[in-house]
């Protein structure tokens, strides 16, 4: 990939979320992500091109430095700052527009500082043979812990998980249609059947949360905002030649159901895996572990919670997102003795690394944060520290690349058949396990996040309780 010879015909739409737009190459398995505004900025861009390239920095340090080390290395892809031709860029969001989905498009893309963050495409990886593309799925799986401060005021909050409170709240303004019933809790569970249980629900209802690609294709993902093409019928239609083996392949035949569940259970097996380590202990968490908004049936856990594998990736995701140890409500006093301190000594914003940079320094203040408030800013600033890293913690996606492992040549199919007759078994999968999205929250959001966290409660409260 030559910078200087950028051509706009050579790269797709790929996705985007709330801040960034991704583009992929059409035969390198490369994306670029670059940034997006606020559309009423769009005449002038709300940063210069410095800053932008600084931001863009910020997230590769961010990732690299700190989420990396917290989360895992063998998850975390940084990727590097590039700097595009104006003119590609320019090119390139009059391509990509008519394929945006008209709920994102209250944003535009940054066509002023040419700066991208440029990342592996986790999506097709490597080489692969063609009739069986690798499967690729995301899921965003938000937060998988009920807070346990004794700074939360409200009850609820220590029954009903944050994603589930937070449903409620965006069918009753109009974010979503209707409630998924998917809920973190039953994922980062560790017991199969509840994360078969919360997966199933992810695909019911997709929302922003779930979404499979096929050979770097999106195939399936919320039907809001995408083509209606995108149903369940279509993707078991996609799935189906996976998940024929045995008596399967040779009739051709499979339910529906059987099908699902083949997929659900690869899956799961890719969640509790190690992402290719050996298998480490098993977690037993104390405290409650259960959400009152999940529809699993808690008396089909037979034989108690199992636990996460302590080296998956969810049970890397959740420690990191526990580092959220106050709550909201017990930050943001901390956040303001931080303010206050900013206010009167604005040069200590440097020192105190508020925006940066993300490097080994700025890991070891939030590490090294002491157990007890002893009053001071350092106490404060950890905690805040801690606070971003694990609010990215809840924001971020994971990656799973399902690799259809190759059958044994020497077979004759003749032979297979037989063998597959004489003991069918589910098909192999090689996988990998990735996670993106991980930038820094900013400073700045904390106030937000307070106000948005009692309009979430009330809200619930209101409503809540009367809805099934
Ligand atoms: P959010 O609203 O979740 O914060 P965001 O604006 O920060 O999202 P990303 O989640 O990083 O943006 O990217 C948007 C989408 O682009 C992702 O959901 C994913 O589908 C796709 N994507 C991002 N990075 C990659 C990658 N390295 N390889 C393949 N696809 C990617
Ligand atoms: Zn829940
Ligand atoms: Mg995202
Ligand atoms: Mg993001």
């Amino acid at each position: 990939m030559e910078l200087d010879k950028m051509d706009e015909n050579e790269w797709k739409y790929h996705g985007e979320g709330n801040k960034s737009l991704v583009v992929s190459h059409v035969q390198l398995s490369r994306v670029l992500r670059l940034l997006k505004y606020p559309a009423e900025d769009s005449e002038n861009p709300p940063q210069t091109v410095e800053q932008a390239f600084r931001q863009v920095q910020n997230i590769v340090d961010f990732s690299s430095n700190v989420m990396s080390s917290l989360l895992g290395e063998k998850f975390i892809h940084s990727g590097e700052v590039v700097k595009l031709p104006l003119e590609f860029v320019r090119q390139l969001s009059i391509k990509v527009q008519h394929q945006r989905p008209g709920w994102r498009c209250d944003k535009v893309m940054d066509i002023y500082s040419g700066c991208a963050l440029c990342l592996p495409n986790l999506t097709s990886p490597g080489l692969h043979q063609p009739h069986t593309p690798p499967l690729c799925i995301e899921i965003k799986p938000k937060c998988g812990f009920l807070p346990y401060s004794k700074h939360v005021s409200r009850d609820i909050k220590t029954k009903v998980c944050r994603f589930c409170l937070h449903q409620h709240y965006k069918v009753a303004i109009g974010k979503w249609k209707s409630r998924s019933l998917y809920c973190p809790l039953d994922l980062f569970s560790g017991n199969r059947q509840r994360m078969h249980f919360a997966i199933r629900h992810l695909i019911e209802e997709p929302q922003n949360n779930f979404k499979i690609f096929k050979g770097g294709q999106c195939v399936y993902s919320s039907k809001e905002g995408s083509d209606d093409s995108m149903d369940l019928n279509s993707l078991l239609h996609h799935l189906r030649p996976y998940f024929l083996y045995g008596n399967n392949r040779i009739n051709s035949h499979m339910t529906s159901k059987a099908l699902l569940n083949d997929f659900i259970q690869v899956l799961v097996n890719a969640l509790l895996s190690g992402g290719g380590g050996d298998g480490g202990v098993t977690d037993r968490r104390e405290g409650r572990s259960f959400c009152e908004a999940s529809l699993f049936n808690k008396e089909r856990i037979r034989h108690g919670s199992q636990g996460l594998p302590s080296d998956s990736v969810l049970y890397r995701i959740r420690q990191t997102q526990m580092l959220d140890t106050q709550d909201i409500e017990g930050l943001y006093p901390l956040y303001r003795r931080v303010e206050q301190h900013l206010q009167d000594f604005p040069k200590e914003r440097t020192r105190l690394q508020m925006d940066g940079p993300y490097n080994e320094a700025f890991l070891e203040k939030l590490q090294k944060c002491p157990t007890e408030d002893d009053g001071s800013v350092e106490f404060a600033v950890a905690k805040v520290h801690q606070y971003r890293v694990a609010m990215t913690a809840k924001d971020c996606s994971i990656m799973v690349a399902l690799v259809p492992s190759s059958e044994e040549e020497e077979d004759d199919e003749g032979q297979r058949q037989l063998r597959d007759f004489l003991s069918p078994r589910p098909p192999a999968f090689s996988y990998s396990v990735s996670i993106l999205d991980l930038d820094p929250k900013p400073f700045d959001s904390i106030p937000r996040q307070l106000r948005l966290d009692q309009r979430i409660v009330s809200c619930y409260q209101r409503t809540g309780a009367a809805l099934p």
